[in-house]
């Protein structure tokens, strides 16, 4: 009885111990399981923080505004890559104060006044040599919970293009006011010493008459071109694009300035192969020949000649150029000669009754063909301007 009674509790022990040792087995496997649930979410956490770091870091290069992050003692936190074009920066600024960074006593300005203002806007500056870049800065104090400044942050704006379309608009305006009181002074003061007593004498009513429709004349074509320009600049000419015969074209235009060319003795030659088409609107492809054959001889020599040729050239493009023997440009003019109202010499331009918009038109019209212009003269040997146009 004894013995049955050991063996029992040997065997419930056992029994026992096993179900013990299976429990923490299994205890154990949980655990396991656990970790490896809390490992695997770390590494998810880990991951998801670097991939919103990267895309926080992607946003902030990609924005076009510079920017710029100081901290607590004002020294650079963080710059995004358009404020490191923007300045040329080389080197790594961060840790550096501003001034050290970017060398601009307006900006140390700046982040001076802002613990009393918290929000600074709209400071103009312009970058010192030839980068020259007009910015507007916009600049706003970081706070903590407690209202008190923890750092900055800077966001620049570049301001250069429209500087510059506010200096040509400017430009522009001076230029058309200039152009229209010259003309308009001058018919003025003719009218006026005719009504003083001039008008008596035929021969002189005669000459002064004569020389207000000139004048007028000059405005209106001075109107027109400038239509046309603005036309021209704001997309509003639809280019009616079609086959056209580039030689029937150069002789339409030959003919209605033959009297001109006459006046001067100038020979006009149209040496334009026969037959060689191009895709263009024919009106617009007129004015643009019109326009340098005029100036040909406008602007060339008294009983010298005006050639019109053309040919193809590399990727089915066609080549139309208009060539005399006249003085040439300057190579310096010659860079700006497509610019609205510049001449080379001014007072012989009004004196032919020139807007100083011609060139210009001609560029616009064939920049609107898809196709470019240039000009290639030499002084005292005469002036070439071509442009080209697509084959069809
Ligand atoms: P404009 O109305 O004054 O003729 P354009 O724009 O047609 O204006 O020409 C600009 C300037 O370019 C002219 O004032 C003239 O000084 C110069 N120019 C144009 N064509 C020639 C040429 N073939 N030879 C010499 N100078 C030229």
């Amino acid at each position: 009885m004894p013995y049955l009674l050991s063996a029992i509790f040997v065997l419930g022990w056992v029994a026992l111990s096993f179900g013990w040792r299976l429990r923490f087995r299994r205890l154990e496997e949980t655990l396991a399981q656990e970790r490896r649930v809390l490992a695997e979410s770390h590494k998810q956490q880990e991951e998801d923080a670097a991939q919103k770091q990267a895309e926080q870091q992607a946003l902030f290069n990609s924005m076009t505004e510079g920017v710029l992050v100081l901290d607590q003692a004002g020294r650079v936190l963080l710059v995004n890559q358009s404020l490191r074009d923007c300045f040329r920066l080389q080197s790594d600024v961060r840790h550096q104060t501003i001034m050290e960074a970017l060398r601009l006593q307006e900006l140390n300005e700046l982040i001076r006044r802002l613990p009393a203002e918290r929000i600074v806007q709209g400071l103009e500056l312009q970058l010192p040599g030839v980068n020259g870049r007009w910015l507007e800065v916009n600049a706003a104090a970081v706070l903590d919970r407690g209202g008190n400044q923890r750092g900055a942050i800077l966001v620049f704006h570049d301001l250069t293009r429209l500087k510059h379309l506010e200096n040509t608009r400017q430009e522009f305006v001076a230029n058309v006011s200039h152009e229209l009181r010259t003309p308009l002074s001058l018919i003025k003061g003719f009218a006026e010493t005719l009504l003083d007593g001039a008008k008596n004498d035929p021969e002189v009513l005669d000459r002064f008459l004569r020389t207000i429709e000139k004048h007028t004349d000059r405005l209106t074509y001075l109107i027109e071109d400038l239509l046309t320009i603005s036309q021209l600049e704001g997309d509003q000419i639809a280019m009616c694009l079609q086959k056209v015969d580039l030689h029937e074209e150069a002789t339409r235009v030959i003919e209605d300035l033959q009297a001109r060319a006459q006046e001067k003795s100038v020979t006009l030659r149209n040496e334009i192969p026969a037959e060689l088409p191009a895709e263009a609107d024919a009106e617009r492809l007129q004015q643009v020949l019109f326009n340098l054959i005029e100036n040909a001889i406008k602007y060339g020599r008294t009983a010298g000649t005006v050639s019109i040729g053309g040919g193809p050239v590399a990727n089915d493009m066609i080549e139309v150029w208009v060539r005399d023997d006249g003085p040439g440009i300057p190579p310096e003019a010659q860079q700006r000669i497509f610019e609205r109202f510049f001449r080379v010499d001014r007072a012989r331009s009004r004196e032919t009754g020139g807007t100083g918009l011609g060139l210009s038109i001609v560029k616009h019209i064939v920049q609107a063909h898809g196709g470019e212009v240039c000009v290639k003269s030499e002084v005292g040997k005469g002036t070439t301007f071509s442009f080209t146009l697509k084959g069809a």
